[in-house]
Protein backbone atom coordinates (compact mmCIF):
# COMPACT_ATOMS: atom_id res chain seq x y z
CA UNK A 1 0.00 0.00 0.00
CA UNK A 2 1.27 3.68 -0.72
CA UNK A 3 1.25 5.81 1.55
CA UNK A 4 -1.46 8.15 2.08
CA UNK A 5 -0.61 12.06 1.59
CA UNK A 6 -1.91 14.71 4.22
CA UNK A 7 -4.74 16.42 2.50
CA UNK A 8 -3.99 20.35 3.74
CA UNK A 9 -6.08 22.84 2.90
CA UNK A 10 -4.00 24.46 -0.04
CA UNK A 11 -4.63 21.35 -1.67
CA UNK A 12 -8.18 21.27 -1.14
CA UNK A 13 -9.07 24.57 -3.24
CA UNK A 14 -5.75 23.54 -5.74
CA UNK A 15 -8.07 20.17 -6.46
CA UNK A 16 -10.77 22.50 -7.13
CA UNK A 17 -9.41 24.98 -9.32
CA UNK A 18 -6.77 22.63 -11.17
CA UNK A 19 -5.56 18.82 -10.21
CA UNK A 20 -2.49 19.03 -11.39
CA UNK A 21 -1.37 21.55 -8.60
CA UNK A 22 -2.80 19.53 -6.32
CA UNK A 23 -1.07 16.51 -7.51
CA UNK A 24 2.45 18.86 -7.32
CA UNK A 25 1.54 20.46 -3.81
CA UNK A 26 1.40 16.77 -2.57
CA UNK A 27 4.65 15.97 -3.33
CA UNK A 28 5.83 18.98 -2.34
CA UNK A 29 7.05 19.94 -5.78
CA UNK A 30 7.37 23.89 -4.67
CA UNK A 31 6.44 26.19 -7.04
CA UNK A 32 9.15 28.49 -9.01
CA UNK A 33 10.03 30.88 -6.00
CA UNK A 34 10.49 33.51 -8.27
CA UNK A 35 7.07 34.18 -9.12
CA UNK A 36 5.88 37.30 -8.53
CA UNK A 37 2.40 36.37 -7.26
CA UNK A 38 3.78 34.43 -4.18
CA UNK A 39 5.92 37.49 -3.15
CA UNK A 40 2.47 39.53 -3.89
CA UNK A 41 0.64 36.87 -1.31
CA UNK A 42 3.21 37.13 1.09
CA UNK A 43 3.35 40.85 1.35
CA UNK A 44 -0.07 41.20 1.69
CA UNK A 45 -0.49 39.08 4.61
CA UNK A 46 2.57 40.75 6.45
CA UNK A 47 1.03 43.93 5.53
CA UNK A 48 -2.24 43.56 6.45
CA UNK A 49 -3.85 42.81 10.07
CA UNK A 50 -0.93 43.38 11.77
CA UNK A 51 -2.60 42.82 15.35
CA UNK A 52 -4.01 39.31 14.98
CA UNK A 53 -1.68 35.97 15.07
CA UNK A 54 -0.84 34.81 11.71
CA UNK A 55 0.31 31.69 10.55
CA UNK A 56 -0.72 29.53 12.56
CA UNK A 57 -0.36 25.39 12.43
CA UNK A 58 -3.12 23.47 13.57
CA UNK A 59 -3.87 19.34 13.03
CA UNK A 60 -1.46 19.56 9.49
CA UNK A 61 -2.81 22.94 8.52
CA UNK A 62 -1.32 26.43 8.42
CA UNK A 63 -4.37 28.87 9.50
CA UNK A 64 -3.50 32.54 7.98
CA UNK A 65 -4.80 34.62 11.23
CA UNK A 66 -6.14 33.85 14.23
CA UNK A 67 -8.38 35.85 16.39
CA UNK A 68 -11.11 35.56 19.31
CA UNK A 69 -14.19 37.27 19.20
CA UNK A 70 -17.55 36.63 20.96
CA UNK A 71 -15.90 33.49 22.74
CA UNK A 72 -15.61 32.00 19.38
CA UNK A 73 -12.31 31.59 17.18
CA UNK A 74 -12.47 32.97 14.04
CA UNK A 75 -10.28 31.90 11.32
CA UNK A 76 -9.38 34.30 8.17
CA UNK A 77 -8.01 33.04 5.13
CA UNK A 78 -6.02 35.69 2.95
CA UNK A 79 -6.53 36.14 -0.63
CA UNK A 80 -4.81 38.14 -3.61
CA UNK A 81 -8.06 37.94 -5.11
CA UNK A 82 -11.40 37.29 -5.61
CA UNK A 83 -11.01 35.02 -8.57
CA UNK A 84 -11.00 31.76 -7.22
CA UNK A 85 -13.39 32.69 -4.44
CA UNK A 86 -15.04 29.33 -4.45
CA UNK A 87 -12.14 27.38 -3.59
CA UNK A 88 -11.16 29.60 -1.25
CA UNK A 89 -13.97 29.96 0.96
CA UNK A 90 -14.22 25.53 0.73
CA UNK A 91 -10.39 25.87 1.80
CA UNK A 92 -11.55 27.97 5.01
CA UNK A 93 -14.73 25.37 5.50
CA UNK A 94 -11.96 22.72 5.37
CA UNK A 95 -10.14 24.48 8.09
CA UNK A 96 -13.51 24.97 9.99
CA UNK A 97 -13.82 21.12 9.81
CA UNK A 98 -10.23 20.24 11.05
CA UNK A 99 -11.40 22.59 14.29
CA UNK A 100 -14.63 21.01 14.67
CA UNK A 101 -13.29 17.53 14.45
CA UNK A 102 -10.74 18.72 17.55
CA UNK A 103 -14.13 20.68 19.42
CA UNK A 104 -13.05 24.10 18.59
CA UNK A 105 -15.93 26.03 17.96
CA UNK A 106 -14.66 28.69 14.87
CA UNK A 107 -16.16 30.76 12.35
CA UNK A 108 -14.34 32.14 9.45
CA UNK A 109 -13.49 35.03 7.21
CA UNK A 110 -12.15 35.17 3.30
CA UNK A 111 -10.42 38.11 3.43
CA UNK A 112 -9.66 40.16 0.29
CA UNK A 113 -7.16 43.52 1.50
CA UNK A 114 -6.69 44.75 -2.26
CA UNK A 115 -10.13 44.30 -3.45
CA UNK A 116 -11.74 45.46 0.38
CA UNK A 117 -13.77 42.63 0.55
CA UNK A 118 -14.33 40.10 3.42
CA UNK A 119 -16.82 36.84 3.15
CA UNK A 120 -18.21 35.45 6.25
CA UNK A 121 -18.02 31.82 5.86
CA UNK A 122 -19.56 29.19 8.12
CA UNK A 123 -19.35 25.58 8.14
CA UNK A 124 -22.92 23.49 7.92
CA UNK A 125 -23.92 19.84 8.61
CA UNK A 126 -23.89 20.14 4.42
CA UNK A 127 -20.72 21.25 4.44
CA UNK A 128 -19.15 18.77 6.70
CA UNK A 129 -20.70 15.79 4.30
CA UNK A 130 -19.49 17.39 1.15
CA UNK A 131 -16.01 18.02 2.95
CA UNK A 132 -15.74 14.32 3.87
CA UNK A 133 -16.97 13.18 0.61
CA UNK A 134 -14.55 14.91 -0.91
CA UNK A 135 -11.41 14.62 1.26
CA UNK A 136 -12.05 10.81 0.40
CA UNK A 137 -12.08 11.90 -3.43
CA UNK A 138 -8.73 13.56 -3.19
CA UNK A 139 -7.08 10.85 -1.40
CA UNK A 140 -7.74 8.44 -4.19
CA UNK A 141 -6.92 10.79 -6.80
CA UNK A 142 -3.22 11.01 -4.85
CA UNK A 143 -2.38 7.97 -5.30
CA UNK A 144 -1.97 7.48 -8.51
CA UNK A 145 1.57 7.48 -9.64
CA UNK A 146 2.20 10.51 -12.03
CA UNK A 147 0.05 13.76 -12.42
CA UNK A 148 -2.43 14.39 -14.93
CA UNK A 149 -1.25 16.33 -18.06
CA UNK A 150 -1.27 20.49 -17.80
CA UNK A 151 -4.63 21.86 -19.41
CA UNK A 152 -4.13 25.38 -20.20
CA UNK A 153 -7.40 27.08 -18.18
CA UNK A 154 -7.66 30.42 -16.73
CA UNK A 155 -5.84 30.20 -13.33
CA UNK A 156 -2.68 28.83 -15.48
CA UNK A 157 -1.58 32.93 -15.94
CA UNK A 158 -1.16 33.61 -12.41
CA UNK A 159 -0.49 29.76 -11.17
CA UNK A 160 3.04 29.46 -9.62
CA UNK A 161 3.47 26.13 -11.51
CA UNK A 162 3.46 28.13 -14.74
CA UNK A 163 6.88 27.72 -15.52
CA UNK A 164 7.01 24.46 -14.77
CA UNK A 165 3.73 23.01 -16.95
CA UNK A 166 4.50 25.53 -19.87
CA UNK A 167 7.88 26.30 -20.17
S1 LIG B 1 0.05 26.07 -14.65
FE1 LIG B 1 -2.07 25.52 -15.12
S2 LIG B 1 -2.00 23.30 -15.47
FE2 LIG B 1 -0.14 23.84 -14.39
S3 LIG B 1 -0.58 23.51 -12.25
FE3 LIG B 1 -0.98 25.67 -12.69
S4 LIG B 1 -3.14 25.80 -13.18
FE4 LIG B 1 -2.56 23.64 -13.31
Amino acid sequence: MEKAFDIKGSIVQAYIVCKRQAWLLSRNIGPSSDNPFLEIGKLISQEYYKNDKKEVYFDGVVLDLIRQEDEVLLVGEIKRSSRAKNAAILQLKFYLYKLFKNNIKARGKLLIPEEKKTFDVELTTDDIEEIETLTEEIALFLYSQLPPQPQKIKACSKCSYKEFCWA
